[in-house]
C-alpha cells in the first residue's frame, strides 16, 4: 500500500529503560509500514539529558508549542539510588514531565483504557472517567509550622506598594499546628482553560468540585474563575452539545461512584492526587492508563501513565523476552496521529489510530495478552488445561505473552 503521508510533524520525546525498547519496537511493527512518519525527534533518555545539561527536555516543549502535539516515552526521574547507578550524571536534574508541563503551563489528563472482560470494580462504570489534576499549589507549596506555648498565629500579605492585608489564624492555649497555603489566579484560569479545552476536543462533559462551602475565599475562587473561564466556552459547549457542571467534592464523589463513566472530573491538586490513583486502582491496571498534558491554549502531549518499568527491563538485559503490556505506549502513539490527523484536515491519519487502536482490542478479545492483564481478565485462564484441550467448546482462553509476541499478534490483526 502506499503510505500515508503527513504534513505536520509530531514531537517525539524518547525515554529510558523497558518503555524506549518497546518504543523502537512499535514504531516499527506498527507505525512505519503504513505511515510516512514525520516527527521531530527528542532524545531524552538520562543520559542525553545529563548530557545537553536538560537542554534536550526543553526544547522538547518549546518544539510542542511550535507544532501542537507531541508522544512521550517515559522517563527516569534521578533519586538518590539513580544517582548511584548512573555514576556519569553530573547532576540529578529533575523530572522531565514536571520540566514540560510547567513550560505548557499544562494539566495532565488521566483516562483508563476499559476492556469488556476487565470489569471494573464499580459495577456501574460503562466508560472511563478521566481525572484532570491541578498541578500547582495547596498543600504541596504550603509552608508548615509547629509551636509549644500558647499565643496567636497571625497571616500578614505585604503588598508590592507597601499596603498590608493581616488575620488572625487562631489564639491557642497550647502546643498547636499550622500550615498555609496559596495557589495564583494565573494557574487556575490556565487550568480552567485546559479542561474547557480538553471537554471540548473529546466531547465529553466536565464537573468540577471543590470544598467551597467551608473554604468561601479560597475555594470559593476556584468556582469563580471556572465560572468566569466558562463564560468563553459557554457557547461552544452548547453547540457540542456537552455540559459544564459544578458540585460539591463530597457530592461529587456520590455521583461518580453512581456513574455510568465518560466524564471528565476536574480536580484540585491534592483530590486530583488521591482520586486518581483510586479511579485507575478501580478501573483495572496502571499498564492501561494514558496520560495527556493539555495547555491552556491546546496543545497535546500524549504518553502511558506508567513508568519505565524498570524491573522488567533489568530482566531484559539478562537476555529474557519480559511480557511487559504495551497498550499505553501504543495509545499515546495513537492519540497524537489522531489529533495530527484533527488538526491538518487528514482523515487518514486519524483513521489508521482508530484501526490500530481496534487491531489491539481485537487480539485482547481473542484472548491474546501480556501477563498483567492475564491475571486481570474473565473468564481467568483455567487451571486444568488437559480438560481444556478436551473440552467441546472451550470459548474465551487467555493466553499470556511477551511483549514482542502481543505487538507481532497487533500488527497481524492491523
Ligand atoms: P513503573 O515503571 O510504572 O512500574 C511499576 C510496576 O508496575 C512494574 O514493576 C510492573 O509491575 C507494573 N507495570 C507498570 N507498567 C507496566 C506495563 N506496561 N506492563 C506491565 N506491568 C507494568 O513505576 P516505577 O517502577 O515506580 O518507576 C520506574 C521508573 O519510571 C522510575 O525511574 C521513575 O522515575 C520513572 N517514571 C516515569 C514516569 C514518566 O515518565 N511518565 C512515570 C512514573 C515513573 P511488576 O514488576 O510487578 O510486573
Ligand atoms: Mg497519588
Amino acid at each position: 500500500m502506499e503510505k500515508i503521508r503527513m504534513t505536520t510533524p509530531i514531537v517525539e520525546m524518547d525515554g529510558d529503560e523497558m518503555t524506549r525498547v518497546l518504543w523502537s519496537e512499535i514504531k516499527d511493527a506498527l507505525i512505519h509500514p503504513y505511515i510516512d512518519l514525520k516527527t521531530e525527534y527528542y532524545d531524552l533518555s538520562l543520559q542525553n539529558r545529563n548530557m545537553t545539561r536538560d537542554k534536550v527536555t526543553a526544547e522538547s516543549a518549546e518544539a510542542t508549542k511550535k507544532y501542537g502535539v507531541a508522544v512521550k516515552c517515559a522517563t527516569i526521574t534521578p533519586n538518590k539510588q539513580r544517582m548511584e547507578e548512573f555514576p556519569e550524571l553530573t547532576e540529578m536534574w529533575p523530572s522531565a514531565n514536571a520540566t514540560i508541563r510547567s513550560i505548557l503551563d499544562g494539566t495532565v489528563f488521566r483516562t483508563p483504557i476499559m476492556l469488556d472482560r476487565i470489569k471494573p470494580a464499580v459495577k456501574t462504570w460503562e466508560k472511563p472517567i478521566t481525572i484532570a489534576r491541578h498541578a500547582y499549589g495547596d498543600i504541596y507549596k504550603a509552608v508548615e509550622m509547629i509551636t509549644t506555648e500558647p499565643g496567636e498565629c497571625t497571616m500578614t500579605f505585604k503588598g508590592a506598594s507597601g499596603a498590608e492585608q493581616q488575620i488572625s489564624v487562631q489564639k491557642t492555649k497550647g502546643p498547636a499546628i499550622w500550615l498555609a497555603q496559596h495557589n495564583n489566579d494565573a494557574s487556575i484560569r490556565s487550568f480552567a482553560r485546559s479542561c474547557f479545552e480538553y471537554a471540548l476536543g473529546t466531547k465529553q462533559d466536565l464537573w468540577f468540585s471543590t470544598k467551597d462551602t467551608i473554604s468561601k475565599i479560597y475555594d470559593g475562587h476556584f468556582k469563580t474563575v471556572f465560572d468566569e473561564e466558562y463564560a468563553q466556552y459557554k457557547e461552544r459547549f452548547a453547540q457540542t452539545g456537552i455540559e459544564y457542571f459544578y458540585t460539591l467534592i463530597d457530592d461529587a464523589v456520590a455521583r461518580v461512584i453512581r456513574s455510568k463513566g465518560g466524564f471528565i472530573w476536574a480536580c484540585k491538586n491534592y483530590d486530583g492526587d488521591v482520586m486518581s490513583d483510586m479511579v485507575s486502582t478501580a478501573f483495572g491496571s496502571l499498564a492501561m492508563m494514558t496520560s495527556i498534558l493539555v495547555s491552556p491554549d491546546g496543545k497535546y502531549e500524549y504518553e502511558a501513565a506508567h513508568g519505565t518499568v524498570t524491573r522488567h527491563y533489568y530482566r531484559y538485559l539478562k537476555g529474557e523476552k519480559p511480557s511487559t503490556n504495551p497498550i499505553a505506549i501504543i495509545f499515546a502513539w495513537t492519540g497524537a496521529l489522531r489529533k495530527r490527523g484533527e488538526l491538518d484536515g487528514l482523515a487518514q491519519l486519524s483513521d489508521f489510530a482508530d484501526r490500530l487502536e481496534n487491531a489491539c482490542y481485537s487480539t485482547l478479545n481473542d484472548g491474546i495478552m501480556t501477563a498483567d492483564l492475564a491475571a486481570l481478565v474473565e473468564p481467568a485462564a483455567p487451571a486444568d488445561l488437559a480438560a481444556l484441550a478436551t473440552s467441546a467448546s472451550p470459548g474465551f482462553v487467555p493466553v499470556s505473552v511477551d511483549s514482542w509476541k502481543f505487538i507481532e499478534s497487533v500488527a497481524a490483526r492491523l
